[in-house]
């Protein structure tokens, strides 16, 4: 190696700093679009490249809501979001293996793979969510014998000790199947490590989750929803990254507060509403500060924090402890209206739109406690329902625009 080349120790920390202001940050217009482009990508090819990256990587889909990512990450495979087929897919066979009356969802999900888009995944896991998501995964086991299925069965119990014993024994199952698929036994110091990097990604989410609700006009809930959407694909340090960065670039950006009406939407932790819902609720008048779309990025209300401890019994009471309200998690409690209640004040909303899929039991039938709660604390709220291949928005916009007026001439209370 010729002299010239060689970096003397004087130069390196100059070196460093100009090689960082050669390389600009990204802008938060290439953020977001990177993460459509994520949410367009039916085909997984984001996974597909991750895949052709090392010879032998796994990946592992999952249904909504939450199932537990670190395990598939500690046997070294890729947890995959797989969310329907959104407004992006034509349903041709999908609709033959299902009853009319039912969400979308799952017949968006079987025309993915009935149609190869899901050919990258090695296997798939179907939380216990609700009885459709339960005949998915026998629906998904006829139809796709030769691949790897797991049901999650979530613990449903009032007794948390119970409860977490029976979960714990549930993720040490999960966690034997999945090591023997990928030739990686879970390890728990693995597990330990998967662990804190979810807790990161957690601590991310939640900062942005805080960012949105006290400056929405700065980073608006469609580009909030595309950015924590982006998990369903990218390793978990790569969205964490992926966070940060549109955190770091909404801060700068210089976008003035609208005179729009706070709300929190609840209803869409499941089936996702389509983009375009989101933006018209937006452009109708209304900031979303809280919701709950992609409740599994924030299943957890704080970080497991297996340092020290047993992994696998530090998921399990973390989920059964803390896991958060929703509809499809029995309460023993019964504080699911009053975890909305405190939702709303915590985020200075002004109202709640129940904005569910259509069909959905667990959403629909918890409907009524939470209106009744809301209607006890003089709380306005509307209603209405989407499926995710919703293409017209006008009767939407115009009921989420009156409401939106409606809070903000009159206050809360003004019902709907
Ligand atoms: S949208 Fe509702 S009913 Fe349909 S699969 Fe999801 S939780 Fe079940």
């Amino acid at each position: 190696m010729g002299e010239g080349r060689v970096n003397r120790p004087t130069e390196a920390p100059d070196l460093l700093i100009r090689l960082e202001e050669l390389v600009p940050m990204p802008t938060r217009e290439e953020l977001v679009a990177r993460a459509e482009t994520l949410y367009r990508d039916l085909e997984l090819s984001a996974v597909q490249e991750w895949k052709a990256r090392a010879p032998g990587r796994k990946a592992i889909g999952h249904m909504p809501v939450y199932v537990p990512r670190e395990i598939v990450h500690a046997a070294g495979m890729l947890p995959v979001g797989v969310m329907g087929g959104g407004d992006q897919v034509e349903i041709i066979r999908g609709d033959a293996y299902f009853q009319s009356y039912i969400c979308q969802i799952p017949r968006s999900t079987l025309e993915l793979g009935l149609s190869g888009r899901l050919d990258a995944l090695d296997g798939m896991l179907f939380p216990a969510i609700c009885d459709v998501i339960r005949n998915l995964s026998g629906m998904w086991q006829l139809l796709f014998a030769g691949r790897y299925a797991f049901y999650v069965d979530l613990p449903q119990s009032g007794d948390l000790r119970l409860s977490a014993d029976f979960y714990e024994r549930e993720l040490r199952r999960l966690a034997a199947e999945l090591g023997a698929l990928s030739g990686h036994p879970v390890a728990d110091d693995a597990l330990r490590h998967s662990i804190a990097l979810y807790d990161e990604n957690g601590a991310a989410v939640r900062e942005l989750d805080l960012f949105r609700s006290k400056e929405p006009a700065k980073a608006p809930a469609h580009e909030a929803y595309l950015i924590m959407r982006a998990a369903n694909l990218l390793p978990v340090d790569e969205h964490t990254q992926l966070v940060r960065d549109y955190l770091r670039a909404a801060r700068a950006s210089e976008r003035p507060p609208l005179d729009q009406s706070r709300v929190v939407v609840t209803g869409a932790f499941c089936e996702q509403p389509p983009l375009e819902l989101l933006r018209t609720l937006e452009r109708a008048g209304c900031y979303i500060v809280a919701d709950d779309f992609l409740l599994g990025t924030r299943a957890i209300d704080g970080p497991v924090g297996a340092n020290g401890a047993d992994p696998f019994s530090a998921l399990a009471r973390a989920y059964v402890e803390r896991g958060v309200c929703t509809a499809s998690r029995y309460d023993p409690a019964r504080r699911k209206g009053q975890w909305l209640i405190d939702t709303v004040r915590a985020r200075q909303a002004e109202g709640v739109v129940f904005c569910a899929p259509s069909f959905c039991d667990p959403a629909l039938l918890e409907q009524p406690m939470l209106v009744a709660a809301l209607d006890r604390d003089g709380i306005p709220h509307t209603a209405f329902k989407y499926s995710e291949n919703l293409g017209q928005f006008q009767v939407i916009r115009e009921q989420a625009g009156t409401f939106a007026d409606t809070i903000r001439l009159w206050g809360p209370e003004a019902s709907a």
